[in-house]
């Protein structure tokens, strides 16, 4: 990756006047300007439909926007190839969406190894750091089992550490505790709050305002809008 695309590079993610409409004609995002530092714990919240997993695709670089400039880690997504995008992704970036996508059968020790494959980590280091990060989220004892052996809560904190484990720039969280009991949510939510006191940005997405209360930023969508951000110490327009 070149790093002629690097600018800003006290953000981690970087948003300027950014809209994304879908094929179709559904404007998901409208026209919103954000800046996440290094080391934060934000909370995207809003309700269903609002364009808060759209904005995390964008962050993501899953996506590109129809309108703007996003910038992530100081890279400008649009200034990337598809290959460096790629790149961007795998190296840069940890995602933990509320489905916890592992595969059936496949040991957790191997599926968390698997998030360094396009690091270029070779296997036997892989398997190290895996174990380390699956020490970190508290389940040093579970590496060898299989997901179907594991409780929700066990499953969502396999999908946390196969997304910090190559050391991402930023976590990136879709209603990571949406298909979770009270309990195990909270649980997971710790160990959010853990990485993050350790260093990691965190980005966490929520329709759950308690949730959304309990994190030190947060960033309000309504409609696609960016109606309110704490950072900024103000509501922006939209009435509730
Ligand atoms: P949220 O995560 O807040 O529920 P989304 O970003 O998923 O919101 O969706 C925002 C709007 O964009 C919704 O109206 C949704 O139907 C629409 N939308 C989301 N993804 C797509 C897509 N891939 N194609 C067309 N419309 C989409
Ligand atoms: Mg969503």
């Amino acid at each position: 990756m070149s790093r002629d695309h690097r600018r800003g590079a006290a953000a981690v993610v970087e948003f300027e006047g950014v809209s994304r409409t879908y094929p179709g004609g559904v404007t998901a995002v409208r026209d919103v300007s954000l800046r996440i530092g290094r080391g934060e714990l934000v909370a995207i919240v809003g309700p269903s439909g609002s364009g808060k997993s759209s904005m995390l695709h964008l962050m993501g670089s899953l996506d590109r926007p129809s309108a703007g400039r996003v910038l992530v880690d100081g890279h400008d997504v649009a200034g990337l190839s598809d290959r460096e995008v790629s790149a961007l992704r795998a190296t840069r970036i940890g995602f933990v969406f509320q489905q916890f996508h592992l595969a059936v059968g496949v040991p957790v020790l191997d599926a968390v190894a698997d998030g360094l494959l396009y690091a270029g980590v070779p296997w036997r280091r892989r398997r190290a750091r895996a174990a380390a990060a699956l020490e970190r989220v508290g389940l040093g004892h579970r590496v060898h089992h299989r997901p179907h052996q594991l409780s929700g809560g066990e499953r969502q904190r396999v999908a946390v550490a196969r997304a910090v484990v190559g050391e991402p720039a930023v976590l990136l969280a879709d209603e990571p505790t949406g298909n979770l009991d009270s309990v195990s949510g909270s649980t997971v939510l710790t160990l959010l709050r853990e990485l993050n006191a350790a260093g990691t940005t965190v980005v966490v997405i929520t329709h759950d305002r308690e949730i959304a209360d309990g994190l030190p930023r947060r960033i309000e969508m309504r409609d696609g809008r960016l109606v309110a951000d704490t950072a900024r110490g103000t509501r922006i327009g939209a009435p509730r």
